[in-house]
């Protein structure tokens, strides 16, 4: 969900209490579900589960009943808010759900799936429309309300107001297409449709799949996975996906080129999850592979920063023959968010519950340890100490992706560059402030290497400052020659 309006809105709210949060941005999971009789609810509760690590702060679910659409939403992860009799009373067979990752806690006033109470249509977003502009200028010129509204808000008036004139939802949709300036990946339900849309680059992964009663759209395919159906297809950059009764229709809205996000491959998508038809945890194997390619080193053992880097550590290790250590950082699967909090101090305390050194395993030994990315810089300072402290006699550190030096604006939850540690500090100052004995990174050849891809498939937009959607204002603060 977007910036503009919102940003203005919630800058002036919450400036005080988040200082050093120069703009907000979010990102999330979508899913959706169209069953042919059964409730939908059930299967976008275990889809929006398998889907967590993509947003933890609120979480909704919008049925239609036949009459209207059912919603529940609210804060905390998927286990938490929701009951059983919850997910009994969102009635209907078709649906969608979304999480959401706000870089600002306690604000559900903008929780996804969107309707209003005139019940046509329900939207989720997974992304960022960097400018609101043009959906802006066409709802404020057909006496629809924006003040307040968010850019999946205004996504969501603009094809209910074109469905109030009489419009099919497609119709709708390709009218209002142009209007969505950004990234998105999108889940629409009607009272008899689902749909899937996507940005015309991409930039956000969207997949649809089979199950024995319908099909569903998953941000990922783990969530595919997890309610037994079978993977399709990735929707395609620029195509509406509409499924009814007749089955699936895909409509090419706009010429796409495919432009996924590689932070996706980094850190953000889950292990298991299948992106332009590539394990990503296989991908990160690679990129250790790379890694121990471009960097040897000399050390006893190799530790992952858990869970995102196990992969790469382990490609490490395989490609240099130095052993890899599962057992030397363990991870506290129930702490979430250490990344966005509102203080430095509370990021290092939630840091350090988030993570255990077993000195058993470090005492005396030299250590490599990888993380997927160095973004601020204090979770590999805390994590050196940390290791230190527990007897590692040598830390190397190594990113297994370059330098991020440039925000996002699509929807992936990230600092202003000026909090980016790699694009105020050296190399030198980099190692010297997080205090390990040697600092890396995987070159930027080396990741587009270890993906298998050409460079050109990819949204490297945090490594290179090469933006493929305009973003607008935004552009005027971004020092394009760290
Ligand atoms: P930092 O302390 O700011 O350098 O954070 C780096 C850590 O945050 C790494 O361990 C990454 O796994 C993780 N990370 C990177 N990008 C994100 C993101 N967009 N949201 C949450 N965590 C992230």
């Amino acid at each position: 969900m977007g910036l503009d309006l919102e940003f203005a809105r919630r800058q002036r709210v919450e400036r005080s209490v988040f200082p050093e949060q120069d703009r907000l941005v979010e990102h999330c999971a979508v899913f959706g579900v169209y069953n042919k009789i059964s409730p939908a609810a059930p299967l976008i509760y275990i889809g929006l589960s398998s889907l967590q690590h993509r947003g933890q702060e609120t979480s909704g679910i919008a049925t239609h009943t036949g009459s209207h659409f059912a919603t529940k939403k609210g804060d905390g992860l998927v286990s938490q808010l929701y009951t059983k009799d919850d997910i009994s009373q969102l009635s209907g067979s078709i649906g969608i759900g979304h999480n959401r990752y706000a870089t600002v806690g306690g604000l559900d006033d903008h929780a996804q799936p969107v309707t209003t109470e005139k019940h046509l249509v329900t939207l989720a977003h997974n992304g960022t429309l960097p400018q609101t502009h043009l959906l802006e200028t066409f709802l404020t010129s057909h006496n629809v309300a924006v003040d307040g509204l968010n850019d999946s808000e205004m996504m969501q008036r603009v094809l209910e107001y074109h469905m109030g004139n009489g419009h099919s939802i497609e119709d709708a949709i390709i009218q209002s297409y142009s209007l969505f300036t950004g990234a998105f990946s999108v889940v629409i339900a009607t009272e008899d449709k689902l749909i899937g849309l996507k940005d015309r680059f991409g930039i956000r992964p969207l997949a649809l799949g089979e199950t024995t009663e319908g099909f569903v759209l998953s941000s990922e395919t783990c969530g595919i996975d997890a309610v037994n159906g079978h993977f399709l297809r990735e929707v395609r950059p620029g195509e509406m996906v509409v499924i009814d009764a007749n089955g699936v229709k895909s409509t090419q809205l706009a010429q796409g080129e495919e432009k996924l996000d590689i932070f996706e491959l980094v850190y953000f998508a889950r292990p298991d999850s299948i992106l332009y038809g590539r394990q990503v945890a296989d991908v990160r194997r690679e990129m250790g592979k790379e890694l121990a390619k471009e960097r040897k080193i000399e050390a006893d053992i190799v530790i992952a920063v858990p869970n995102s880097a196990i992969p790469a550590a382990a490609g490490y290790a395989e490609a240099s023959g130095i052993r890899y250590e599962p057992g030397a950082l363990i991870k506290d699967s129930y702490t979430h968010r250490t990344f966005i909090n509102p203080s430095p101090e509370e990021r290092i305390a939630h840091i350090r519950r988030k993570f255990t050194p077993i000195s058993l395993v470090l005492a005396g030994k030299k250590v490599i340890v990888i993380d997927d990315s160095i973004v601020r810089g204090p979770t590999s300072k805390e994590l050196v100490h940390m290791l230190r402290n527990n007897g590692a006699s040598k830390v190397h550190f190594i990113s297994a992706s370059p330098p991020v030096k440039y925000p996002d604006f699509y929807g992936i939850a990230t600092p202003t560059q000026q909090e980016l540690i790699a694009s105020y500090k050296t190399h030198e100052e980099i190692r010297e402030y997080i205090g390990a004995d040697s600092l890396q990174y995987l070159s930027y050849e080396g990741l587009i290497k270890a993906t298998g891809l050409p460079e050109e498939k990819f949204n490297t937009s945090c490594f290179t400052g090469r933006y493929p959607i305009d973003i607008g204002e935004h552009a005027r603060r971004i020092n394009f020659s760290v």
